[in-house]
């Protein structure tokens, strides 16, 4: 048994500490933050529940089937696939290809391009993701289509599933995240994430862990290969051993001693989190563009989200490599006025986050995140940014999971 400390109460950090306090050690998790949960929080907004933007669980990711193995049961519903999707091309509403009778309707695929769609989609599910590491999904893109409107509507998939905006984003991330999302679909969770990271507290503490808020992790010291953690020049403690959860950058701040991680690209996007009375058109629930690097989904159509009658619609901008936010708001709203016109007359709440980074580290072509193990004894990582295997949350369950194993 060992004496660990978890520095960062997000689903990295929750997820090792269930692992390593069922394993028997003794742990406890230090979060900075009043509340758990990290980038998986869920905040209540006049009676509308709010990810910090619009989050949604891949059915058959690592995250998931690591829940299911771990026995915490997560509930919700998955977005429609249906004719009601709309893709915007050149500004104008087409109907998303997303099934048999959409691709029929679809005005943005003509003649033969149905035909080759359909073929690209067959190609995708049966390339090999692992042998595209180093390759562009541009460049794969530009080899396997030759319709530059097919082209524009993969593209404009690969952002809403990987979510990054980068010309230079890896054939694997891209082939894998669209396996996923067109075999698997996603779960949108009945109160939010916050459903998630409740129900991880809750197994944590019922294991023995501890788990505290309000605790910033100020400076790491190794004492004869055992972490000490600094709460204040006065308040410390002593470790077996530490895993780091927290941003690439802070970990610099506080263990200056671990070698620099190397190309990281953030992955950022401008959220825009409605709560409105009712939707002027119902039905539509679902929207991408390829003209421009936008999402919008209701989610209170397949989640629990309110206790009152409305609706939670989540809209955002991927935003690319070092853009700003400016002028991202108003992009969000006018996209909003083509998909419901007179929208605003039904707000009744809203928070606005310009620049959430939904990822430490874009899956770049030929990137290799750092490893899990650290060149310091004793001490580990987490994270989005961490490990080989998976993006999103289901590369901080992975190397959560692989950290724990570790320990
Ligand atoms: C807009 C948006 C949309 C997203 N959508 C999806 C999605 O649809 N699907 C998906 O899979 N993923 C999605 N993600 C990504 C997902 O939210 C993250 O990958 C995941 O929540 C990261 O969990 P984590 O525990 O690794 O990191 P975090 O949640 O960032 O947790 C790290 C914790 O460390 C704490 N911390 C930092 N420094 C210190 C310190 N010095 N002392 C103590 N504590 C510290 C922080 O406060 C934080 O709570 C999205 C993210 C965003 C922002």
């Amino acid at each position: 048994m060992s004496n660990i400390a978890i520095i960062g109460g997000g689903v990295a950090g929750l997820t090792a500490a269930l692992l390593l306090a069922r394993d028997g050690n003794s742990v406890t998790v230090y979060e900075q933050a009043n509340a758990l949960g990290g980038r998986g929080r869920t905040r209540t907004m006049d009676g509308f529940q709010f990810n910090m933007g619009g989050h949604a669980l891949y059915r058959n990711g690592h995250a998931a089937r690591a829940m299911a193995e771990l026995g915490i049961e997560l509930t919700g519903g998955v977005p429609p696939s249906n004719h009601h999707g709309r893709i915007r091309m050149d500004g104008t509403l087409e109907v998303l290809p997303a099934t048999p009778r959409a691709i029929m309707q679809s005005g943005g695929l003509r003649g033969m391009e149905k035909l080759s769609w359909l073929n690209i989609l067959q190609k995708i599910m049966r390339a090999d993701a692992e042998s595209v590491h180093d390759v562009c999904w541009d460049a794969w893109l530009a080899e396997h289509v030759s319709s530059e409107r097919v082209q524009a509507i993969l593209l404009a998939l690969t952002r809403l599933t990987s979510y990054v905006n980068h010309p230079d984003l890896s054939a694997r991330a891209a082939l894998m995240q669209l396996k996923m999302a067109l075999k698997d679909n996603v779960l949108y969770l009945n109160g939010g994430w916050a459903q998630w990271v409740d129900k991880l507290a809750v197994a944590v503490r019922d294991a023995g862990g501890t788990l505290l808020c309000g605790q910033r992790i100020s400076g790491i010291e190794l004492i004869d290969n055992r972490p000490k953690i600094h709460l204040t020049p006065t308040n410390s403690s002593t470790y077996d051993k530490l895993l780091l959860t927290t941003p690439p950058a802070t970990i610099h701040q506080l263990l200056p001693d671990l070698p620099d991680f190397p190309n990281m690209q953030p992955v950022r996007a401008a959220c825009l989190n409605l709560g409105l009375r009712q939707l002027p058109i119902p039905e539509r629930s679902f929207a991408i563009a390829s003209d421009a690097p936008l999402y919008y989904s209701v989610h209170t159509h397949s989640a629990r989200l309110t206790e009152r009658s409305g609706e939670v619609v989540h809209l955002m901008k991927y935003l690319g490599a070092d853009e700003s936010a400016e002028g991202a708001l108003e992009e969000l709203e006018t996209f909003f006025d083509q998909l419901q016109p007179n929208w605003r007359q039904h707000e009744i709440t809203r928070q606005y986050l310009p620049t959430m980074t939904v990822m430490h580290a874009a899956p770049l072509a030929g990137l290799h995140r750092p490893s899990v193990q650290t060149a310091l004894p004793n001490v580990f990582l987490a994270g989005d940014w961490v490990g080989h295997e998976g993006l999103l949350v289901d590369a901080s369950v992975a190397s959560a999971r692989r950290a724990a194993e570790l320990m």
